[in-house]
């Protein structure tokens, strides 16, 4: 008989690596899978991104990826209706994925019947297990960007188009109240010394290297981790199954029986509960919080070392990482300080940006983008998986270029600001930027170099964030040469704002658990709904401001939230999927290879969510405005490379007249990104 659902009562979910556009072959697995462990039902699957959305060929025009894996894969099949998701389905964003579709779809919403994208940062509630997601990977030089990338989009914009924002992290960060699931594509940086990472180095080449000097993994990821504490967390991307075990606070473990389905690293839970950290620097609104653990190495620890080393490596992440980031930065400053003088950091050469006016500067920085000129080629990370580029039986990939540090010519126009918790005496970059700059010159700088508030306070760990250890599953892609499913029967914790399953969850039997919006989520996105720039790569986003200065507008929004959502019954994600783009018509795959860029879709779903929570729908564009950004896709011959161009079959909807918007979105091509 099916389960009645239920608060608390348990899900069967299905974690899923990477998808590649393998859905038939996974909803099959699954099935196959299930049977064979007798599961009376699989409640959801949750996917970690490269889900690879695919809705016709021309969006292959807007999918990163090098020309032997570019295949339609089956999604389309979902798209148009030919099939249904088995079962309900969420995922977070990767590195490959139509981005255009993700765009349209930026606060989440249905690709398909029963299959649900994230957003690029979501959190939703199934069943009463609340699931926080991070879409993306992590490339410090595009980081505090505004989502500028949209239809057409140019190589390097296809490629920073999925790279984590910081605006979307800061609503992660804002969060005060337990979730039950993590999300991310890439790992969270540093994860892998609480599970055997000596078998992982042997089995990937490169990331014993990559670990060591701390870039292995998403350092967002790694914040939004240690933010939410989830008792999961999620992710794909390195192609290869590992498990780990990640306490909290110091929290001491100890070994349990399990299912031995299981990963063995699971096999743990927290031994005691551990006294919470003594309360220090109470203010008005500090009583919702408790200090961070004070465990902070200075140290840049061994991938090696003993369990308490990792621990305290991890627990001094923010002032390892910064300190990975700022060696030689470091050094710089002391002799800066002490009154030598050191040798130039950074080499500056003026260059007007001519699609800007601005005077911008070409420099050697830190962590910036190592390979600017060849970013797109370097992007398509991919080709870097040398066992799928040769489909040979070698599990080691080369190490990832992408994330080689060192210094590189490019230019800077923005104000790093990943460390906000002034925790460490060496300033951050932005610090630096920001006292390097006079007033007078700033006014006439970009955007971007505009003086940052005080740096928010140090990050607390919320009251109501108790769990004290997360497991974290990274799961390999289809056809590789390790799992890439795992099933988990996960019992909801987590316990938002507002009971995430009311009471009319009782009412009736259902054989499936409702996904519902998260209230938190939703008064945290309206909070932040004015912050997001859209369009404009120069444009600055707005300032962290902190906590302090957003929890009381949250709160405020929470009441908004209770009276027009919660109160009304509108929690309920709408089954509201609708075809906004032409499905896939098979006598155009031969296409795949060069597809035209195609128009953008706004997407009702958007809409019709931005109504809901009564906030303006940026991504609203009229006919005349799609029409107009199609317009500026450089023409085939003039960019072979750019695989567009509209090659004589006419843009999809016509070509009406109408002006464009004339807001001036200065595209910035040729090494600004
Ligand atoms: P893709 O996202 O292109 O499907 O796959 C990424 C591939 O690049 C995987 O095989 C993964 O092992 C490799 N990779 C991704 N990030 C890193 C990294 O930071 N270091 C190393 N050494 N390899 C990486
Ligand atoms: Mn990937």
């Amino acid at each position: 008989m099916s389960e009645l659902f239920q608060e608390r009562t348990p899900l069967n979910v299905v974690t899923v690596g990477c998808a590649h556009g393998n859905l038939n072959q996974l909803y099959q697995d699954i099935q196959w899978q299930a049977a064979n462990e007798e599961w009376s039902s699989v409640d959801l699957v949750i996917i970690g991104g490269d889900f690879q959305a695919l809705r016709n060929v021309d969006d292959a025009a807007c999918l990163s990826v090098p020309a032997k894996y570019r295949k339609m894969g089956d999604f389309h099949e979902y798209y148009s209706g030919e099939r249904t998701a088995p079962y309900l389905t969420i995922f977070c964003g990767g590195n490959h994925e139509a981005v255009n579709y993700s765009r349209e779809l930026y606060y989440g919403g249905w690709m398909a019947e029963n299959i649900y994208y994230l957003g690029a940062a979501g959190i939703v509630s199934v069943g009463g297990l609340r699931i926080a997601s991070l879409s993306g990977i992590f490339k410090p030089y595009d980081y505090n960007k505004p989502h500028f990338e949209h239809i057409p989009y140019g190589d390097l914009e296809l490629t920073s188009a999925f790279h984590v924002r910081e605006l979307d992290v800061r609503k992660l960060l804002q969060v005060q109240t337990q979730v039950d699931i993590g999300l991310s594509h890439d790992w969270p940086r540093g994860v892998e010394h609480f599970g055997d990472e000596d078998l992982l180095f042997k089995k990937k080449k490169g990331f014993r290297e990559d670990s060591i000097h701390g870039r292995l993994g998403n350092k967002a990821a790694r914040q939004v981790l240690d933010h939410l504490r989830p008792a999961y967390w999620l992710s794909a991307h390195l192609h290869v199954k590992f498990a780990a075990a990640v306490p909290h606070d110091n929290a001491t473990t100890k070994q349990i029986d399990q299912n031995p389905l299981l990963p063995a690293e699971w096999a743990v839970e927290v031994a005691d509960d551990q006294p919470i950290s003594t309360q220090t620097e109470q203010t008005n609104r500090d009583e919702l919080y408790v200090p961070h653990a004070d465990a902070v190495s200075n140290r840049i620890l061994p991938a090696t070392g003993s369990r308490e080393e990792r621990i305290a490596a991890w627990n001094g992440f923010h002032a390892v990482a910064r300190r990975t980031e700022e060696a030689a930065f470091g050094e710089f400053l002391a002799e800066m300080r002490s009154g030598k003088t050191a040798p130039p950091l950074q080499t500056a050469t003026k260059w007007k940006n001519p699609d800007t006016g601005y005077l911008e500067t070409v420099e050697t920085t830190l962590e910036q983008d190592p390979h600017p000129n060849k970013r797109a080629k370097n992007d398509a990370e991919i080709a870097l998986d040398s066992e799928s580029e040769n489909g040979s039986e070698n599990m080691e990939a080369p190490a990832n270029v992408n994330d080689q540090p060192g210094p590189s010519k490019t230019v800077t126009t923005e104000v790093p600001s990943l460390d906000t918790d002034g925790a460490n005496d060496t300033p951050s970059l932005s610090k630096l930027a920001n006292e390097e700059v006079a007033d007078s010159l700033r006014t006439k700088l970009p955007a971007a170099f505009a003086r940052p508030p005080a740096a928010p306070a140090k990050p607390k760990t919320p009251v109501r964030i108790t769990n004290k250890l997360t497991k974290f599953l990274a799961l390999d892609k289809p056809n590789n040469h390790d799992p890439y499913l795992q099933f988990v029967r996960v019992t909801p914790r987590s316990q938002g704002v507002v009971p995430t399953s009311t009471s009319d969850d009782l009412d009736e039997p259902r054989t499936s658990p409702r996904i519902r919006y998260d209230p938190e989520w939703l008064a945290i996105l309206r909070t932040f709904a004015d912050d997001l720039v859209l369009g404009d790569p120069n444009a600055r986003v707005p300032f962290d401001l902190g906590t302090r200065h957003y929890l009381p507008l949250i709160e405020e929004n929470m009441r908004w939230v209770d009276e027009n959502i919660v109160k009304k019954g509108l929690l309920d994600i709408p089954s509201n999927f609708v075809r906004c783009a032409p499905t896939f018509d098979p006598d155009t795959e031969s296409n795949i290879q060069n597809p035209q860029t195609p128009r953008e879709y706004p997407n009702p779903q958007t809409a019709q969510f931005c109504e809901l929570i009564g906030i303006d729908n940026k991504f609203y564009l009229s006919e005349e405005e799609c029409l107009e950004n199609i317009r500026n896709a450089p023409d085939t011959t003039a960019h072979p490379v750019h695989r567009r161009g509209r090659r004589g079959r006419g843009g999809r909807g016509g070509r009406g007249g109408g002006r464009g918007r004339g807001r001036g979105r200065g595209r910035g091509r040729g090494g600004l990104y």
